[in-house]
């Protein structure tokens, strides 16, 4: 298949531009099955030689700083091969530039929608949060957002993921209102779930700082709409600029979770300067808290966290990349294993931040903190007993803690 439909444009546009030339309709001259064979072949040749400079290009835009090229490849494929599980991923966030290229049909405008999503280097999070942006249009249709959600699971699939749970904020466009959005995703994850086997795959509704009371509560009603016709959605979240301040929604959480039956987590304390309602949000007890990079500087917080035990979602190189902590390293992550918590390894958007597949998480957080196999493997046991899709959805789980406990993938 043509990467970009350039080959059929170029030969459709010409033919008519030659035809209004004349002024009168011509018949193209028959063509003999060698002469088609021979043109397919041709058509394949280019259509390859585009895609290879396609490849080069993105590649040269997305690996240029990129600590991809520290790592051993042997060592990463160690990882590759290791079962992983997967608890923070945001949807628009894990676009990889193949899937950017089936989403924008033209080879130019794709080049530059990577150019500005995928970042070079660590930058403020007000920065980080316009790359979400230069994906928006190619998102704003429900076939789109379709071939996004299948393509992201595809890759973490391959990457080795056997447990996944993918969030996303609905949106309201042009072309789908909040019910259209999650019923999408809903059915995009009902045919990866044919497509992917052996990944077990859920999904986390976003609900965004900055949306009122009624908006939110909205989309919970339709949450629980969808809920009622499958076993997709096993979440709620909040996210969103976590300098807004969000206490209003504390509620729709609470109800989420007595009347719905789902699992909760927060985006909470990713900045030095949180807001005042961290509090709030801990006091409802959350089933897990999303990167919560400055808790422990609080110890009102801490003592929350010790004492219900609350799990901690990492995501390594969004903190370095986000200039939330100078180096992996610095990370809160051993400050809270050290103290019995819960932490999982996750990727939060690889499709943002370079060299951040969830194999090559895995591999940053064993090298940093020089952890064995054997403890990389319980840190993915504890990972798949904090999900969602474990905790409060009726499907079995035999399977994934044997692969787990095996090393193994099959
Ligand atoms: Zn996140």
């Amino acid at each position: 298949m043509n990467f970009f439909g350039i080959g059929d444009f170029r030969t459709t546009h010409s033919y008519e531009m030659g035809n209004n030339k004349k002024g009168k309709k011509k018949q193209p001259p028959k063509e003999s099955q060698a002469e088609r064979t021979r043109r397919e072949q041709a058509a394949a040749k280019k259509d390859a030689e585009e895609n290879a400079l396609l490849d080069k290009e993105v590649e040269k835009n997305i690996n240029d700083g990129s600590a991809a090229k520290n790592l051993h490849a042997h060592e990463l494929q160690m990882f590759r091969a290791m079962p992983k599980i997967e608890l923070h991923a945001h949807l628009s966030g894990s676009l990889s530039p193949g899937t950017i290229s089936k989403l924008v049909g033209n080879k130019d405008k794709c080049i530059q929608t990577i150019a500005k999503y995928r970042l070079q280097k660590p930058e403020e999070m007000k920065k980080v949060f316009e790359s979400f942006g230069a994906v928006n249009e190619a998102l704003e249709k429900p076939e789109n957002l379709r071939i996004a959600m299948i393509e992201t699971c595809r890759e973490f699939c391959e990457d080795g993921c056997i447990y996944l749970e993918l969030r996303s904020t609905p949106k309201h466009t042009r072309y789908m209102d909040y019910e259209t959005y999650l019923r999408t995703i809903v059915g995009a994850i009902l045919e990866a779930r044919v497509l992917f086997p052996q990944m077990k795959i859920f999904f986390i509704v976003g609900i965004n700082r900055t949306m009122n009371y009624d908006t939110a509560s909205h989309i919970l009603h339709i949450v629980g709409v969808l809920q009622l016709e499958s076993n997709v959605i096993v979440g709620l979240e909040l996210s969103g600029d976590p300098k807004v301040y969000a206490k209003h929604l504390v509620s729709i959480f609470q109800v989420a979770r007595r009347f719905h039956g789902l699992g909760v987590t927060y985006h909470l304390a990713e900045t030095k300067d949180y807001t005042d309602d961290t509090l709030d949000y801990m006091l409802t007890i959350p089933d897990r808290i999303g990167h919560g990079t400055f808790l422990h500087t609080n110890k009102k917080l801490v003592e929350i966290v010790q004492f219900y035990k609350i799990p901690i979602e990492l995501c390594l190189s969004s903190n370095v990349y986000t200039k939330t902590v100078p180096s992996p390293a610095d990370s809160h992550f051993k400050y809270w294993r050290d103290r019995g918590i819960p932490v999982s390894i996750n990727t939060d958007d690889k499709g943002i931040f370079p060299a951040s597949s969830l194999s090559e998480e895995y591999f940053k957080v064993a090298k940093v903190f020089n952890l064995s196999m054997d403890e990389m493997i319980t840190l993915n046991f504890n990972a798949l007993r904090s999900s969602f899709g474990y905790k409060y959805s009726c499907t079995t789980f035999l399977d994934t803690f044997r692969k787990i406990g095996d090393n193994t993938l099959i």
